[in-house]
């Protein structure tokens, strides 16, 4: 602890995000950079307790009081190290992350969390401008052949850490681009794409190969897969989106949050996407169903591409801004959270069960919902849904996006080929050395673990290379990344 009078001196002072009307304007980063004396300060803030509960909260256990101590007394190298042995993208974590780590910080319990999701970021940062991360090859290789499937975090991650046991590892990709959701799924303006190619690019010099345009199952047998690899790590991410069966789902103008997100994406890398399949929110009344992240992100696009108006629906109800008395610290706190895409415009409401969809010639014209009561019942269940009577409304709308989470990975193809087995939420079933059912098969990340965050796939990343190394070689020297693994 560098400053013991930290956190009375000084209170919490996030980066400044860049005015709402220039950022509307183009899909750059929300955040202005901080200065080095403003992030130190901020490090200073950190009460080094004698029990971190932040290592609690951040599912890669990041050593976070050391490196706010080394932020906070200049050594910016130290503090890189420190971070990197537990986190392998800090530069996605510190753009993207909810930041668990902040919910269970100590601080928060009378007062503002120290705001280190950003200090990473600093951290990371400065790491790249001053050429301290450099593509690590690992000394000598194993021989032994590893594929992973999937190039999202969590594929990236465990990539990387087989590379460094010595592994060749190829990385197989369905899509044009390396990076799963950090490529085509999370927007330009809480992630630039170069951040995501400046890591990739590192890891190809480290020897490991990227194979992109190539779906497993279908243009690259799973028997090819299984008898060219010593090992195989699924992380074929969560990808199967939960539907609307609604009446008047099929209408032109509803679409998938991530047909839209994506296709967005590849425009901004520039891509050229005919005007049929174009998916255009200018001048239209835009409306989002599902008030979660992925809902957020299909906002602040929107208002970018110039909706004149955007709602973003959410069946449940409006969580409470303070933490009900149910939900205590160093819990996760389940309150309203805001996205900077919120601050740019749209009205957001709650309660809304959509019951059909309407039009003419095949185009969507209105969105038809009612307001619905959420009644709690007997301890322990769940509230029951109840229609409000005479509470139906109706939305006028020419583009409607479905950002209501995904179920779990594609089942058939490549899971039903391999014949892995799933576990009763349909993710592929690990058992305790996070092998599947079909010996040498891996899996890590949403595949695994059903839709999460970025921070869990890059810990699910390393816990399964270190299943796999270990698998390998009958010993490993990687280290344990999950809490309930060591
Ligand atoms: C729109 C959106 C925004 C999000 N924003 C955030 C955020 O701000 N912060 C956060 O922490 N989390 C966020 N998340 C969640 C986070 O992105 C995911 O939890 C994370 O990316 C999961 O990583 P993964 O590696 O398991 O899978 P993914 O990132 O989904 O990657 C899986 C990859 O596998 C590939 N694949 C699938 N099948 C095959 C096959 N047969 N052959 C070859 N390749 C295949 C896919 O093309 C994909 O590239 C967001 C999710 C979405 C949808």
């Amino acid at each position: 602890m560098g400053k013991p009078t930290g956190f009375i001196d000084s209170g919490r002072e996030p980066p400044e995000r860049r005015p709402v009307t220039e950022r509307r304007g183009d899909y750059r980063e929300f955040y202005l950079p901080w200065g080095e004396a403003q992030a130190q300060e901020q490090g200073s803030r950190c009460m080094d307790c004698a029990v971190p509960f932040c290592h609690m909260g951040c599912p890669l256990g990041n050593v976070i009081p050391d490196f706010n101590h080394q932020v906070y007394k200049g050594d910016w190298k130290g503090a890189l190290a420190t971070l990197l042995a537990t986190n392998n993208f800090p530069e996605f974590t510190g753009r993207v992350c909810p930041a668990p780590c902040e919910a269970s910080c100590v601080l928060s319990i009378n007062s503002d969390p120290v705001t280190i999701e950003y200090i990473e970021k600093e951290i990371v940062e400065r790491g790249y401008e001053n050429g301290w991360i450099k593509a690590e090859p690992p000394a000598e290789r194993t021989g032994k052949k590893v594929a992973v499937v999937g190039s999202g975090p969590a594929g990236l991650a465990a990539a990387q850490q087989l590379n460094r046991a010595g592994h060749l590892v190829t990385v197989i990709e369905r899509a044009g681009y390396i990076g799963g959701l950090l490529a085509l799924g999370i927007p330009e303006f809480k992630l630039e794409k170069n951040i995501v190619q400046r890591r990739v690019d590192l890891m190809a010099e480290e020897g490991i190969t990227f194979l992109t345009n190539i779906n497993v199952g279908v243009d690259y047998p799973v028997d090819r897969l299984l008898s060219e690899f010593d090992a195989v790590c699924l992380a074929c991410g969560s990808t199967q989106a939960r539907e609307l069966d609604v009446p008047g789902r099929d209408l032109d103008g509803v679409h998938l949050a991530m047909e839209y997100l994506s296709q967005q994406n590849r425009v901004l890398s520039g891509e050229q996407v005919s005007d049929e399949e174009r998916i255009e929110a200018e001048g239209k009344v835009v409306v989002i169903l599902g008030g979660g992240d992925t809902g957020a992100d299909c906002l602040g696009t929107a208002l970018r591409q110039g909706a004149e108006v955007v709602h973003q629906l959410e069946l449940l109800a409006e969580p409470p801004d303070q933490r009900p008395a149910s939900n205590p610290w160093p819990q996760w706190p389940m309150v309203l959270r805001s996205s900077p895409a919120h601050e740019e415009g749209g009205i957001r409401d709650y309660s809304i069960l959509t019951k059909s969809f309407s039009g003419s010639n095949g185009k969507l014209e209105k969105l038809h919902a009612v307001r619905v009561e959420w009644q709690e019942g007997e301890p322990g269940t769940r509230p029951s849904m109840v229609e409000i009577p005479a509470s139906e409304f109706e939305i006028e709308t020419e583009l409607t996006l479905l950002a209501m989470g995904f179920l779990h990975p594609e089942q058939d193809g490549m899971l039903a080929q391999i014949g892995v087995d799933l576990d009763g939420r349909g993710n592929i079933a690990l058992d305790e050395n996070r092998m599947s059912s079909v010996p040498g098969v891996f899996a890590a990340g949403d595949a695994a673990r059903g839709q999460s965050l970025v921070v869990w796939a890059i810990a699910e990343g390393r816990e399964t290379a270190r299943a796999i190394d270990l698998h390998l070689m009958g010993k490993t020297s990687l280290p344990h990344s999950l809490p309930n693994h060591g």
